[in-house]
């Protein structure tokens, strides 16, 4: 749907493929900068007869589908190394963004093991430190380099780019990035109509969580 066959030969057909190719804001409207994206959303794609209205609405807002559409965008940043990642945005979340960003440590030395709270102070050897949220002693030190995944959000990829002036070699590089990115965006629409096809939406009633004060045994 997405994925183009492009003749990788041809300087041209490359150029004509990267300057046509759909754009999207990478934040918003009036910051005005722009990014390779596509239109994912649902009356854009054709609903398999199968599928009733209700699952193919309700689906999209459900956690199940939030979590594997989290996953397959995760997968594409991480075979970049995060230089490149692919994001959601549009205000019904209708358009898949290609983003730059990376990867650098987050200067985080422990965390704690009972919140997940971190913290730039290192334990000290052969102790436990107190997490400054919950007052756990439960705060140990990162065995690895903690890191962090940054994005650019604002920044347009290709915006006003003269593609005239680049090696055919690194056209050919961009041309396959964003071959990449719009199978990702195939497999999004793939992947939506088969969790469609797996799920049925049912109503539950869910009890009304209560908070309740119980004594927990501080480990030392
Ligand atoms: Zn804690």
């Amino acid at each position: 749907m997405f994925y183009k066959n492009i003749n990788l030969k041809k300087r041209g057909e490359m150029i004509a493929f990267l300057t046509k190719h759909y754009r999207y804001h990478t934040l918003n409207s009036w910051n005005r900068s722009t990014s390779y994206a596509n239109n994912i959303k649902l009356y854009n794609i054709e609903k398999p007869a199968d599928i009733d209205n209700d699952t193919w609405w309700q689906l999209l807002e459900l956690t199940e589908w939030q979590e594997e559409l989290s996953d397959l965008l995760a997968d594409f940043g991480r075979s970049y190394n995060w230089q490149w990642q692919a994001g959601i945005n549009g205000r019904s979340g209708g358009y898949v963004v290609l983003y730059k960003g990376g990867i650098q440590t987050s200067g985080y030395k422990s965390y704690c093991t009972h919140c997940g709270q971190l913290n730039y102070q290192a334990v000290p050897d052969n102790q436990t430190g107190i997490c400054g949220r919950c007052d756990a002693r439960a705060r140990v030190n990162f065995q690895k380099t903690h890191m962090q995944i940054f994005t650019w959000p604002g920044k347009d990829i290709d915006m006003d780019e003269d593609f005239r002036d680049w090696s055919t070699d690194d056209i050919r590089d961009r041309v396959k990035l964003i071959q990449k990115f719009d199978r990702l965006c195939d497999s999004i629409v793939r992947e939506y109509i088969s969790t469609c096809r797996s799920y049925r939406i049912t109503e539950e009633e869910i009890l009304v969580p209560k908070t309740i004060k119980v004594l927990e045994p501080v480990g030392r």
